[in-house]
């Protein structure tokens, strides 16, 4: 990790200011026709994508996934900063507990992925305000053997749920198995709600999808109760939980990102291993379907007083 002060050393990899160590260390290895990709491919990626990753990552509490020695080696979570840190990382004070990770710009980022930092995972908290939600995430987690249509199909009824109860949500793919809705609230002094509030809405509106279709979903945390069902998991929405950030790599094979849709593109067939680090220097020349997110969000006092 680079030291307060530090100026970057002839022939050494700098980006943002950072400069990267072994920066030809494989991260992902080749698979098939896919190439490997390095750290020095990784912070690059950051240094890239830092203008869409930074507005739902920027000042809140972050966990991040280590991955050092690549995805094949030992992985770690890490929250709080270490003796050594980089000067980049911010550090953001919680209540009860030691500072958290915190990331502010394009050199934070990077200094990230210096350190191996694979997975971005925020609090959904508002910025500089660990206190107060200002997002609502459900996770939709498919038991083992569904397709990935029947994680769409339940996307689009969280979708129609939440836009009933007047809000605006928006999808993204977590590169993983399943599919992330999550709900901008406003968060100024006259809308913002407490962290237990926020779990229990989304509870309710999660059982309240089950309730009308039992076949299809299930609230139940116990891996047997799934059957062939999707989980949606609300526990997502509590006072220090994380979901992986809008474009945050993923640890796994494949090098899958967490990606941004716009709801036209949730439709049978949407393949979300479409979206690896390998296609996103393409990517981030499309469009931003989430470019807006900020702009919808509404209070979610008129709706938690409807369902909880
Ligand atoms: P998938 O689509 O494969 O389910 P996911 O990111 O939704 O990918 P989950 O296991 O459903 O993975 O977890 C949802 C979120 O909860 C993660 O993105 C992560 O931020 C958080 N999380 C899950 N497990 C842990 C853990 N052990 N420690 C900290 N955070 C976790
Ligand atoms: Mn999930
Ligand atoms: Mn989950």
């Amino acid at each position: 990790l680079a030291v307060p002060g530090e100026k970057p050393r002839k022939g050494k990899l700098v980006v943002a200011g950072v400069t990267i160590s072994s920066p030809d260390k494989v991260l992902w290895p080749a698979a098939g026709d896919r190439p490997a990709i390095t750290k020095a491919e990784l912070v690059r990626f950051y240094e890239m994508a830092a203008e869409r990753i930074l507005p739902h990552v920027a000042d809140r509490p972050v966990s991040i996934i280590r991955a050092p020695e690549g995805i094949t080696g030992q992985k770690f979570f890490q929250r709080h900063a270490m003796p050594g840190s980089n000067p980049r990382l911010k550090l953001i004070d919680v209540k009860e507990r030691k500072p958290y990770i915190g990331v502010v710009d394009v050199g934070g980022l990077v200094a990230i992925g210096q350190s191996g930092g694979l997975e971005l995972h925020p609090w959904g908290c508002k910025p500089g305000d660990p206190e107060t939600p200002d997002q609502i995430t459900f996770d939709l987690d498919p038991d083992e053997g569904l397709d990935f249509d029947d994680v769409i199909s339940a996307a689009k009824a969280v979708k129609k749920k939440l836009e009933a109860l007047g809000l605006n949500p928006f999808v993204k793919t977590t590169g993983g198995k399943g599919l992330h809705v999550v709900v901008p609230i406003l968060a100024d002094a006259k809308s913002r709600i407490e962290w237990d509030q926020c779990k229990a809405f989304a509870k309710a509106v999660s059982e309240r999808v089950r309730a009308a279709d039992p076949d299809h979903f299930t609230t139940t945390l116990a891996k047997k109760a799934r059957g062939g069902k999707i989980f949606l998991d609300y526990l997502r929405n509590g006072r220090m939980a994380t979901a992986v950030a809008p474009w945050s790599p993923r640890a796994r094979p494949g090098a899958g990102i967490a990606f941004p849709l716009s709801w036209g593109q949730v439709r049978k067939g949407l393949d979300p291993r479409a979206f690896t680090l390998h296609e996103a220097e393409a990517l981030l020349k499309k469009p931003d379907p989430w470019k807006d997110f900020r702009d919808g969000a509404v209070s979610l006092k008129p709706a938690l007083k409807k369902v909880v």
